[in-house]
């Protein structure tokens, strides 16, 4: 074994493996995997090898794809077969709700340039006669879903990237590691000490044990699985072609042809969780003990849906564990808190996903950055609010709900609640029904009394449509309340504090006393942050952004921290308080502190640390709703006594609280974009019209400034608009496509119900070329397209004078 090397991946599952291959392609040496046992020793070899593109977020869609492309180039490569069968699969919809999740699907593949297509129960049975349609209304048939042989790929993979030149080291447990001042690695394995730069946990069922081994905790969770292979079946061998996968979502299974037999496995409710308090060392290709009972349940409709099954003999059960993250995607990229140790584990679907980490893994070790935005899957999505009992519970949920339909305002229960301002306590006498983001309640909206604190999960207008209505005409005509406690907090302070933000953030520094907006871009020129900074004088500053994009955002700024000088501090938890928006909002405040609050000594875009009642506040002229409002920050023990004085005074002034479905449909009648939704690092601020607030022609060279001047000088191939949508009480929500004439040339990035002004909007991506006053597209809902007009202003206070005033 090479000793001093610039890489080295623990693990050789087909995750590991991939790490290798790309990392060898980008053009990487001295690149070495180390194996405890033999190449798949982990979920690898259990796996049913089947692959699929779908998945609810577009990105990991995209990649999953590229995942299943590449099998053939590595065949090629390599000279390993890898056992592929291209032979399609249909995903089942027996309820209409299904019909519409397939709809809705189908629409995003196509500007994902995926050929999905929805098909009839006509259809299904011919592609796959031995499925029972009685009660199916349709389905969405995949071109590109097949299955492999696992250890094949595996050894492709590994093969590949040999001939590439990297190291693959057998029979060698990585023991230890140990930090070097220098930020690489000692690691203590069975053959001998290894000196690293780089470390990639790839550890799969072992990857919370190796992730101790560094300090850390990774929030993933191994689930037991099966599925049963059965004997030879008439039916099936008498087929004229091979069966496609069959996925039936009412009946938690998947399906497809092995051999003569069939394959099914199960998700099924009654889960059970492996290896809780740790992965034994000696696990290896053993398999767990059947539990037939556990999906007895699901066995009785398969019988019904697939009647073959009824009466064949089962070959094989396989009962094997592997690892899911809360929400069921990988865990990639550098682990924050630590240097050179980067992520490549909770990979739940290593056959659709393991091509597409690896790519990402090794564009982000190798350029710094991957090539398209992959927070869907970066381990910094989660924080330390993950314990592992949370993380359990979280993963539970997931398996559970493998099959269930992604609601876009759906809620999920498990671990809930969990992290609670003081607040929480106040909202619930009120009827509120809460979210929750990154661990945290907060109130999506106030049920009318009497009703149920839920909101139905729906593809359409929810039960929330009138209470929200309500909440938003109280902001735009009175004033509102709402919580500020899901936006991040940092406070920077330092005698380099203001040189350093500089050069870490795209806009122009505030003066003491002031607050501006600033993107923060990578060396690529792509959105990674949109943060409001304020200048609180004395060289303190406060950052907020996105509660939900804390981790990743720390992890951003301690990675570019110079040596001394600058000390940053995350006060997202301490740091809480409301907003208060509307035209009353100047009275209330005023009516509740000494200091003046007129537009001359307080106007947009002020900061100031005044009292509000008895309480030490930060008070910032800016709000998310576009109206006069105020941010007010208390720490957290004063929340309830700001609370009750805003409350007591507001009687005056018509206060109502309002939560954060009513700031959504506020925030898109004034065409504000949200993170991850209009900004994130697929974009650039050209694009998205945050351009504004670059400071192209300050004199520091801040991160991304070159590659933001090459586009200004390009100059955006596209741009993002605000569009009014002909709706037909279906609005548009988040990816569907825009069309015009016969061509899908944009997609919507967020939509809604803009209750005060009552419109349907839809922000998205056109084409510059395209862009023309008063245009008209059509945007695909559900099925259907519905007209859809470009606005050349904001639907509410086009010119800023409530905001401004
Ligand atoms: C029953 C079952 C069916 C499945 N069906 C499918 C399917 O149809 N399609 C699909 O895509 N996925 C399927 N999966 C999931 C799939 O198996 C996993 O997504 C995939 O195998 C994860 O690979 P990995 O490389 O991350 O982890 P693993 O396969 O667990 O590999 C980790 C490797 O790391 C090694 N290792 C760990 N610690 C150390 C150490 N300290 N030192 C050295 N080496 C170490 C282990 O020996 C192991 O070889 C299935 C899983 C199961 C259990």
């Amino acid at each position: 074994m090479n000793n001093s090397v610039r890489v080295a991946i623990i693990g050789g599952g087909v995750v590991g493996c991939s790490v290798l291959y790309h990392l060898s392609k980008l053009g990487w040496t001295d690149i070495l995997l180390i194996e405890r046992s033999e190449l798949t020793s982990g979920s690898t070899w259990h796996a049913a090898g089947g692959f699929h593109t779908l998945n609810a977020d577009t990105n990991m869609a995209a990649l999953q794809g590229y995942t299943i492309e590449l099998y053939k180039e590595l065949e090629a490569i390599s000279g390993v077969n890898c056992g592929l069968h291209h032979v399609g699969g249909i995903t089942l919809a027996a309820t209409a709700q299904r019909m519409d999740f397939l709809r809705a699907e189908r629409a995003k593949h196509r500007y994902m340039g995926l050929d999905t297509h929805l098909v009839t129960p006509a259809e299904i049975n011919v592609l796959s006669p031995i499925t029972n349609t009685d009660g199916i209304i349709g389905g969405l048939y995949d071109p590109l879903d097949g299955h492999l042989d696992p250890s094949g790929t595996t050894q492709a993979y590994a093969r590949a990237a040999r001939r590439q030149g990297a190291e693959i080291v057998l029979h060698n447990r990585v023991i230890d590691l140990n930090p070097l001042p220098d930020g690489q690695w000692q690691l203590i394995t069975e053959q001998g000490d290894c000196h690293a730069e780089h470390v990639v946990n790839a550890a799969g069922l072992w990857a919370r044990e190796v992730g101790a081994m560094a300090g850390v905790y990774l929030p993933l969770h191994p689930m037991e699985h099966q599925y049963l292979a059965t004997e030879k079946i008439d039916e099936v061998v008498n087929l004229p072609h091979e069966l496609p996968h069959v996925m039936d979502p009412e009946g938690e299974s998947y399906l497809r042809q092995e051999g003569q037999g069939l394959v099914i496995g199960f998700y099924e409710q009654d889960c059970t969780a492996w290896a809780v308090d740790g992965t034994p060392w000696n696990f290896g290709h053993e398999l767990l003990n059947d539990d037939l009972d556990r999906i007895g349940d699901s066995l009785t409709r398969a019988y019904q849906r697939y009647p073959v099954l009824a009466t064949a003999g089962i070959k094989t059960v396989i009962n094997g564990p592997f690892t899911f993250a809360p929400d069921g995607n990988p865990l990639v990229g550098p682990v924050p808190g630590l240097s050179n140790y980067w992520s490549a584990c909770g990979v739940m679907a290593g056959f659709s996903q393991g091509g597409g980490v690896g790519l990402m893994l090794a564009e982000w070790m190798v350029e710094g950055e991957p090539s398209r935005d992959v927070f869907a899957m970066d381990v910094a999505r989660f924080g330390d609010y993950c314990t592992p009992s949370y993380t359990r519970l979280k993963v539970r949920e997931n398996y559970q709900r493998r099959f269930s339909i992604s609601y876009p305002n759906e809620e999920l229960p498990a671990a809930r609640p969990f992290h609670c301002t003081p607040a929480y306590g106040l909202w619930r006498p009120h009827n509120a029904v809460f979210g929750a983001a990154y661990g945290m309640e907060h109130v999506n909206y106030f049920a009318p009394k009497g009703e149920p604190p839920y909101e139905t999960p729906t593809f359409r207008r929810s039960n929330a449509f009138e209470p929200v209505s309500q909440e938003c005409q109280a902001v735009r005509t009175a004033v509102g309340i709402n919580e500020i406690h899901n936006f991040s907090k940092f406070e920077v302070t330092g005698e380099q504090a203001a040189s350093w933000l500089d050069m870490l953030l795209a806009g122009r520094m505030p003066a003491p006393g002031k607050l501006v907006l600033s993107p923060m871009l990578s060396p690529k020129g792509r959105l990674i942050g949109d943060f409001s900074v304020s200048n609180l004088g004395n060289g303190a500053f406060q950052l907020t952004a996105s509660y939900a994009a804390q981790s990743f955002h720390l992890r951003w700024f301690e990675q570019h921290l110079p040596g001394s000088g600058v000390c940053i501090r995350n006060r997202s938890r301490q740091r809480v308080g409301f907003q208060i928006a509307g035209p009353n909002a100047r009275a209330l405040l005023q009516s509740v502190t000494r200091e003046a609050v007129s537009n001359a000594v307080f106007p947009f875009l002020a900061v100031k640390m005044m009292s509000v009642g008895p309480c030490d506040a930060i008070v910032q002229r800016v709000s998310y709703t576009g109206d006069l409002g105020y941010e007010i920050y208390v720490p957290i023990h004063q929340q309830v006594a700001l609370y009750e004085v805003l409350t007591r005074a507001g009687e005056d002034w018509g206060l109502r609280p309002f939560g954060m479905r009513a700031m959504m449909s506020l925030r898109l009648e004034k065409s504000f974009g949200a993170w991850l939704r209009e900004y994130k690092p697929d974009y650039t601020p050209a694009e998205t019209g945050l351009d504004r607030f670059v400071a192209y022609d300050k004199e520091v060279d801040f991160i991304g400034k070159q590659a933001a001047l090459d586009e200004k000088a390009r100059g955006p191939g596209r741009r993002l608009c605000s569009f009014v949508v002909d709706a037909n009480e279906v609005d548009a929500v988040a990816d569907e496509p825009i069309w015009m004439g016969n061509e899908v040339v944009g997609f919507v990035t967020s939509g809604g119900y803009a209750h005060y002004t009552g419109k349907s909007v839809a922000l998205g991506f056109l084409p510059t070329a395209a862009i023309k006053d008063g245009c008209e597209v059509e945007i695909e809902i559900l099925g259907c397209r519905r007209k859809a007009t470009l606005l050349s202003a904001p639907l509410f206070d086009p010119e800023g004078k409530r905001l401004r005033g």
